[in-house]
């Protein structure tokens, strides 16, 4: 499907029709083009907060990570980590 002359950088690319950015892959514009429509691509499992970027997501769920309590079925002290929990374990296993 080589055409002769070189490449042509005419047309070359996707462009959004929203704001005229151009990406060289689609998947590059689709990915820009969620930010127009309003939806969010990134939902929370656990509360179903949806987010823009995978990273924005990434950073909230620090916020569940550390609320959530990790309980000691011996003793019902809680931790906020699970390592904390695991390492209060060893004073049981004796
Ligand atoms: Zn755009
Ligand atoms: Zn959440
Ligand atoms: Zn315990």
């Amino acid at each position: 499907m080589a055409r002769a002359g070189g490449p042509t950088v005419k047309e070359n690319g996707f462009l959004c029709d929203m704001c005229g950015k151009r990406f060289a892959q689609k998947w590059k514009l689709k990915r820009h083009s969620v930010c127009h429509s309003g939806l969010k691509p990134h939902a929370c499992d656990i509360c179903n907060k949806r987010f823009l970027r995978k990273d924005d997501l990434k950073a909230h769920l620090q916020i569940h990570e550390e609320s959530k309590a990790h309980v000691c079925e011996k003793c019902n002290k809680d931790f906020s980590r699970k390592k904390d929990l695991q390492r209060h374990m060893v004073v049981h296993t004796k």
